[in-house]
């Protein structure tokens, strides 16, 4: 899409609409959870300082020119609830072709309501490129998806985010700069990076998740590397393989070593980057004797899962069939009946035939969507804490409503734009996701 030069400004001063505590928490200087109901009723009480928001990554440079989230005018933020949804229904009857709307699994369900179509972020990218007349893309997610639909729609296209604060936590644990050091560092133990060996493999292949910023993707892509989905992250990590001694894997460290164990590989030959210490905090011996390295990363809704969760469910349930996501940790994902994406789960739970219960592990608003959906079976979420995306939670239908009527009234909100010299390589780095098998389907429409 076609976009201005990226200029990058100086790093910026604390931003009051993110939540730093999540670096903090990663570096282990802090601890305690990630996970926050907090955002779940007036988002706009943390967006009163305009700021870049977590975005590609609350750790990122901000782009010259970005739109930053300003205070949502009061008109919405004292709007009841019908009344939101009625302005929302009226901007988008009046916008018709124009707009698509989309809505992610774990999207709230009075955002969900208004999507014409519902599904992970690379079915909704996918989505929003099957729409070419549309001129603008609302992307009712987080940052690094609406980056993704950008680099998939069309240059007359605009995606918006309805929300610019509204980022991912995991994707925050990667930014530009520290996997830029990182593969410096790795250089330095392998020699060149981009010289393959006598058998003509290259020292380590980069593999990132969707789950991640553009400038991440693009990085991936001038470096022979490959961006993933947690469907088809086995069949991502055999393309590198094929290519490389070895894979660095980023950012979130679960997806990576569930997926590469379930391949064969042992534990000691996946150690742990911390970009916060020297060589990861691993030793020279251990990245040679590497075949995966894992980021240190983690989604803090999926973190959540135990053990402890899928037994008590046994003991209280008999016969319950236990599927979670690969996001959750290993001893989770080894304890569950099954793993898989959110499509994964989704078909799970539509194709089960004869009630069946289904613990789930995986955001809350999809599990009681899908237990909405489908009364006949006894669905519940293994964590008996409600924990959902917070950051998804910022796509307030206060903030749907204002990105719809500003399109109704000629104007363009909250515009997401991937500068062209970070979108080539990200591109690169999806066709190569493409190639290496066909992507998912585009969900159904809703509406
Ligand atoms: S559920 Fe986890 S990985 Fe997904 S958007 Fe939220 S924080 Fe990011």
């Amino acid at each position: 899409m076609a976009a201005s030069p990226l200029t990058l400004a100086p790093r910026r001063a604390v931003d009051a609409s993110v939540d730093h505590g999540i670096q903090a928490i990663v570096a282990g200087t802090a601890t305690g959870s990630t996970c926050s109901t907090d955002l779940a009723a007036t988002p706009w009480t943390f967006d009163t300082v305009p700021g870049y928001g977590p975005g590609a990554s609350m750790g990122d440079v901000i782009p010259t020119g970005s739109p930053r989230q300003g205070e949502l005018p009061a008109e919405y933020r004292e709007a009841s609830e019908d009344e939101l949804h009625a302005r929302i229904r009226a901007a988008k009857e009046t916008l018709g072709d124009r707009v698509v709307v989309l809505g992610h699994f774990y999207q709230r369900d009075e955002v969900v309501r208004h999507a014409d179509y519902v599904g992970d972020s690379f079915q909704l990218a996918n989505a929003a490129k099957a729409h070419p007349e549309a001129e603008a893309i609302v992307f009712c997610g987080v940052h690094f998806m609406a980056e993704t639909a950008d680099l998939l729609s069309g240059p007359g296209q605009a995606v918006i985010l309805p929300n610019l604060a509204a980022g991912c936590s995991m994707a925050d644990m990667a930014d530009i700069d520290q996997v830029e050091e990182c593969w410096e560092q790795l250089e330095d133990v392998y020699g060149p990076l981009d010289e393959p060996d006598a058998d003509g493999f290259l020292p380590v292949i980069p593999v990132t998740y969707m789950n991640s910023s553009a400038a991440i993707k693009g990085f991936v892509g001038r470096h022979g590397g490959i961006v993933c989905t947690s469907s088809n992250a086995r069949t991502v990590l055999e393309w590198a393989f094929a290519r490389g001694r070895r894979v660095l894997f980023f950012p979130d460290q679960h997806l990576g070593r569930n997926t590469a164990k379930a391949m064969g590989v042992p534990l000691e030959r996946m150690p742990m980057w911390n970009p916060h210490r020297p060589l990861g905090g691993s030793s020279e011996q251990d990245l040679r004797d590497a075949r995966v390295i894992l980021w240190h990363g983690f989604c803090s809704v999926h973190r959540r899962f135990t053990v402890d969760q899928i037994d008590r469910a046994r003991a209280e349930h008999p016969g319950v069939r236990v599927i979670v996501h690969p996001e959750c940790p290993m001893p989770v994902v080894d304890a569950a009946d099954e793993a898989g994406s959110t499509d994964v789960i989704r078909r799970a739970i539509v194709s089960a035939t004869a009630p069946t219960t289904f613990a789930i592990g995986t955001e809350i608003n999809l599990v009681q969507r899908l237990a909405a959906q489908h009364p006949q079976h006894t669905i519940f979420c293994l964590d008996p804490v409600v924990c959902p995306c917070s950051t998804m939670y910022r796509i307030h239908p206060g903030y749907l409503a204002w990105t719809l009527e500003e399109l109704v009234a000629g104007r363009v909100v909250n515009r997401i734009t991937v500068a062209d010299e970070v979108a080539a390589p990200a591109r690169v780095a999806l066709e190569r996701m493409l190639a290496a098998k066909p992507a998912s389907a585009t969900p159904a429409r809703t509406a």
